[in-house]
């Protein structure tokens, strides 16, 4: 909690920070709610949850009378709360099935952090006395399968990988396979994420999810999104919902993004929940997605 707020205060202007002190003028005219509408948009919360949101709190103020700064306060925390929704199931579930590993598969557009996360969340696993087997199945990103394999040896993770330009499905089939011969806990696999041809992706990211079921039960598709690209990420976002079912969303680069908001607008758009965020890029920057922590560290 403390990291995540050191980190998110990194950014400049913390929503929360700008809603309280706009919250707090002595006259809440039209031009002040506009500013606070602005805020929230700034901060990529999205146009209905931002209506949402200054509708409430409008009303809520009204009601309110008057306001001292700890009434703002608690008032502004659970709106925000609200938005963001406290009663997700936001573990990343890794329990497989009868002899199988449980299986993760990572997806989402080259550069938005997947390798790294993936590294990070093998890392967390590892830490968690939890064996791990990787599958290299971005095999479309030259150094991808080199910067995995990398990750596995510095966690302690074997790393199942297969020619350049090789099928990412075969590497997925292998990556679980070997799960299974090794009795490993969990098997993540990395996947390609050029966005150029949907058909392609879709054919791609289907027969990777089509393989691994063939062992048992795929526990988690993870989508990771890069935090500091706004409404492009949503727009990415819709087209790997078409593709595969999403189970939970990594939102990365959050440190120093005063971008926060786009945790509301994506899970509106993706109706999953965010279950890890990335603060950096270390080995120790990912972190369990925590709705009170989060809206805290806004507030500031
Ligand atoms: P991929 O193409 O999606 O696999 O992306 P990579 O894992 O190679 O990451 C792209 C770049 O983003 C690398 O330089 C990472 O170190 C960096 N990166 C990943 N996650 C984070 C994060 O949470 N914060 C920051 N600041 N950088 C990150």
């Amino acid at each position: 909690l403390v990291r995540l707020r050191a980190r998110l205060s990194r950014s400049q202007n913390s929503l929360g920070k700008g809603l309280l002190t706009l919250l707090s003028r002595e006259h809440l005219d039209e031009d002040t709610w506009e500013e606070i509408e602005d805020t929230l948009l700034a901060a990529d919360v999205g146009v209905a949850p931002t209506q949402e949101l200054v509708e409430r709190l409008r009303e809520r103020v009204r009601v309110l009378g008057t306001r001292t700064p700890e009434e703002l306060r608690t008032l502004l925390r659970e709106e925000l709360l609200g938005l963001v929704g406290t009663e997700a199931d936001r573990a990343v579930h890794t329990e497989g099935g009868l002899e199988v590993p449980g299986v993760v598969m990572v997806v989402g557009v080259n550069g938005t952090g997947k390798t790294t996360t993936t590294g990070k969340l093998a890392r967390v696993l590892v830490a968690d006395g939890r064996s791990v087997v990787l599958g290299a199945a971005d095999t479309f990103r030259a150094a991808a399968a080199d910067q995995l394999q990398t990750w596995g040896e510095r966690v302690g993770a074997r790393t199942v990988r297969g020619p350049e330009g090789g099928d990412p499905a075969s590497i997925a089939f292998d990556a679980v396979k070997e799960g299974i011969a090794e009795g490993a806990d969990v098997v993540l696999i990395d996947t390609a994420g050029r966005l150029h041809t949907k058909a392609g992706l879709m054919d791609e990211l289907g027969k990777v999810k089509r393989v691994v079921e063939k062992h048992g039960p795929l526990d988690e598709v993870l989508l990771v999104l890069d935090a500091t690209t706004g409404q492009n990420g949503l727009v990415q976002a819709r087209v790997f919902a078409e593709v595969v079912d999403i189970t939970g969303i990594v939102l990365t680069k959050l440190d120093g993004t005063a971008k926060g908001g786009i945790v509301v607008a994506v899970q509106r758009e993706l109706g999953v929940p965010v279950k890890l965020v990335g603060l950096g890029e270390g080995a120790d920057d990912l972190a369990p997605f925590e709705p009170e922590a989060f809206v805290d560290a806004l507030i500031g």
